[in-house]
């Protein structure tokens, strides 16, 4: 026998029930996010690889080790995309979105991405996000908060479960670099016990050493500088603006200084979203601003927020069950290909419908009508057709024209 050959690592085979609960969750987020002003756009599952590099900042674990590059094939590098925002501000700016006069462009996507990561509970090589990117030349309080309420009653919509924010402002790109000068200079004396990692972040970007998930080195992050109190009056002020709006809409959020997110390009308010009842802890989904962004990939300056929800962390947290159910199943006891004719009439009426295989009994094929949760069979002998409707048991014997006038009716009632 050959081997048998099984999925990648990290990677879903999504079958019957969940396939389904994944479309209903595509479309609800979808449908949500026209109701926050959102134009839906769709961009390429790879781009150039420069493109991310650039972007998420070489400091970050996602642009260091978990990027799938594709081999080179031609002139350029490519890489699957392992986030949204980089592609589609490319987008944005290769299609000059940005001269739109309707200012913040409200951008919603849905699809894979792709990290070649560890895989374990809640993290996979292959996962689909949600999310929007709203764009604006100046970012307005109004944009800021509305995108963050916006991810968190989307968790709380699908999930029907109890969610929690936690925040931090990063602040200015002035008051961040006086702040990781600071966290240098506490890092450095403390470094030689540190993680691998944390001895490349702290080179790069210590911002990053604030959340490495190694239990000791989380202990040294915690009693590290906070960042809350680098913060110039402006943004002092907005912070305060934002959780003084939260508090009013009763939104559940906690500050937390040690959140920085794992891309370079944030600035200002980060945050993610978790399920309260959840033991593991894992972030179903996270935002935050941005500033360089545009600049960095040759726009011109734009600012913007956006977040993004992992699909299948949603999928783990809620628990739903969708009977898939079918209307008609066809026993066809002629078996001679003359059934197509009623076949395609009732899919016309918008019926759905399923032919048994010729190998199964008339005992067979009730059986499989009943395990697809079927409203009718329909049993094709020589002369006619009989009609079972499955929850009743009931059965009518017809003709052709009598079985059409059946379905119509029902199809009507
Ligand atoms: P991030 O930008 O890394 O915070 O990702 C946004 C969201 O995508 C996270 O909150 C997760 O819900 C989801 N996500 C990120 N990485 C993975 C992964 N490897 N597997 C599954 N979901 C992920």
């Amino acid at each position: 026998m050959s081997e048998i050959i099984k999925k990648p690592r990290g990677t879903s085979d999504y079958l019957f029930n969940d396939a389904e609960v994944f479309e209903e969750v595509r479309n609800s987020l979808l449908t949500l996010a026209k109701k926050y002003g959102c134009f839906y756009i769709m961009v390429p599952t790879y781009e150039e690889g420069k493109l991310f590099h650039r972007t998420a900042g070489e400091s970050s674990d996602i642009v260091a080790k978990e990027t799938f590059d594709i081999i080179r094939k031609g002139d350029k590098d490519y890489t699957l995309r392992p986030e949204f925002t980089a592609g589609i501000n490319r987008a944005i700016i290769e299609n000059k979105l940005y001269a739109s006069p309707d200012m913040p462009l409200r951008i919603s996507y849905f699809g894979p991405a792709f990290r070649y990561d560890r895989p374990q509970k809640g993290r996979l090589r292959e996962f689909n996000q949600f999310g929007v990117e709203f764009i604006d030349t100046t970012l307005d309080i109004n944009t800021i908060i509305d995108c963050l309420i916006f991810s968190y009653n989307a968790v709380k919509k699908i999930t029907n479960k109890d969610v929690k924010v936690k925040l931090n402002y990063l602040g200015s790109f002035a008051s961040r670099e006086e702040y990781k000068e600071e966290l240098k200079k506490y890092f450095a004396k403390k470094i030689d016990s540190m993680c691998d990692d944390c001895k490349r972040r702290l080179e790069v970007n210590p911002l990053r050493i604030l959340d490495c998930k190694v239990k000791e080195d989380q202990l040294i992050a915690s009693k590290a500088p906070k960042i809350n109190d680098y913060l110039n009056k402006e943004d002092s002020v907005r912070f305060k603006q934002i959780t003084q709006v939260l508090d009013k809409l009763k939104i559940n959020y906690e500050i937390d200084s040690q959140l920085v997110r794992g891309l370079d390009y944030y600035t200002g308010l980060v945050w993610e979203i978790y399920s309260i009842d959840d033991e593991s802890q894992i972030a179903l989904g996270g935002g935050g601003q941005y500033s360089s962004l545009s600049k960095d990939i040759g726009g011109p300056p734009l600012d913007g927020i956006g977040f993004s929800l992992g699909i299948e962390r949603l999928l783990l947290t809620m628990s739903k069950e969708i009977k898939s159910s079918i209307d008609i199943v066809i026993i066809d006891n002629k078996k001679d290909a003359s059934i197509f004719d009623i076949v395609s009439t009732l899919r016309e009426e918008g019926f759905s419908l399923s032919i048994v295989s010729a190998s199964r009994s008339l005992q067979g094929g009730l059986k499989m009508a009943d395990r697809l949760n079927a409203s009718y069979a329909i049993i094709v002998d020589e002369e006619n057709y009989k009609i079972k409707k499955l929850d009743t048991r009931e059965q009518i014997e017809v003709d052709k024209k009598g079985l059409l006038k059946y379905f119509s009716e029902v199809s009507h009632a």
